[in-house]
């Protein structure tokens, strides 16, 4: 089965695309994965996409798009696979299918985790980074025994930029105007499921279970 799986920041993408790979036994694919890979194994594109990334420059898309495309012509994803965090627009949404094309493959299933944006700032802006150990507590649903303090390591609180509440909300803008219109492309394809992500985890993962059935039984 060849999912995609988008979702906002703070949606819980990563745990359900986890949750999702294992159930079905297909590779979970991610760009940041792919990136690494690349570098770490000083691959021709790696190699390219470093020399962006050092001058502190964005991957250019053909570069990215070379990666995931030699990605999904390895062994492990030839049953299947979810990709997470590609793609991110139209444009590379219809070279993904192109790429797929060329396979003559096709996706199954597009999954967006649908959740409001106030339930993301509540989720995120009560996150709180200990600056010695790195854990991170909530300052509702995880929080510390003493307030401000790191049970771990004894380490101060701190709240990081990307948590702040106008850094979520401007984030979130950027993700919908983006994911609008790769939302009507794959539901003009008949693809795409919404997903409730609000709730506990579990719960999530039910309705995943349950859209997920149709292809697998
Ligand atoms: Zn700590």
């Amino acid at each position: 089965m060849r999912i995609v799986l988008v979702g906002p920041p703070g949606a819980g993408k990563g745990t359900q695309a986890q949750f999702i790979s294992s159930h079905l036994s297909v590779p979970k694919i991610s760009t940041g994965d792919i990136f690494r890979a690349n570098v770490s194994g000083n691959t021709p594109l790696g190699r390219k996409a470093k020399e962006f990334m050092d001058r502190g420059d964005l991957v250019p898309d053909e570069v990215t798009i070379a990666m995931v495309r030699d990605r999904l012509a390895e062994d492990d994803a030839r049953e299947g696979f979810l990709l997470d965090g590609f793609p991110r627009n139209v444009p590379q949404a219809e070279t993904l299918k192109k790429i797929l094309a060329e396979m003559d493959l096709r996706l199954d299933l597009v999954l967006e985790l649908v959740v409001d944006d106030d339930e993301v700032v509540r989720r995120l802006s009560g996150r709180r980074t200990c600056r010695k150990c790195g854990r991170i507590w909530h300052v509702a649903f995880d929080p510390p025994s003493k307030e401000g303090v790191c049970d771990v390591c004894g380490g101060e609180l701190f709240q990081r930029d990307d948590d702040r509440e106008e850094t979520i909300r401007h984030r979130l803008e950027v993700y919908q105007e983006q994911t609008a219109p790769l939302a009507s492309f794959y539901a003009d394809e008949g693809i795409l499921v919404g997903l409730d992500a609000t709730g506990p985890v579990e719960e999530v993962t039910e309705r995943a279970l349950a859209a997920l059935r149709p292809f697998t039984e």
